[in-house]
């Protein structure tokens, strides 16, 4: 089993280091959701102000190079909790493109 173990553990280091980026930038926020206060770490999520992370994620493939971009450029996002997330982002679409019944 020597095949692909390098590979599987360098790429666990990888994911490790980018769940520090992410950590690291949440701690620097101040670990609660900006909009309603909720503060379990669990369900935190770094949000691009302007909505267009999307975007960003898409830009930059590798996730620990993504998430020291965020640390590196924190004052453009904030944190928000799954709810007000997913609530943003549905207020965002609904926004733009009023919903259409087939
Ligand atoms: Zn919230």
């Amino acid at each position: 089993m020597s095949f692909g173990s390098w590979g599987k553990r360098d790429y666990s280091a990888r994911n490790k280091r980018a769940s520090n980026w992410r950590q690291a930038s949440l701690e620097k926020l101040g670990l609660k959701c900006s909009h309603c206060g909720f503060a379990d770490p669990r369900a935190l999520q770094l949000d691009h102000k302007k909505g267009n992370g999307a975007e960003e994620r898409r830009k930059i493939k590798d996730t620990e190079r993504y998430y020291k971009h965020i640390y590196e450029n924190i004052e453009e996002y904030q944190v928000l909790c799954a709810n007000c997330n997913w609530i943003k982002r549905v207020e965002l679409k609904e926004g733009k493109k009023p919903y259409q019944a087939q």
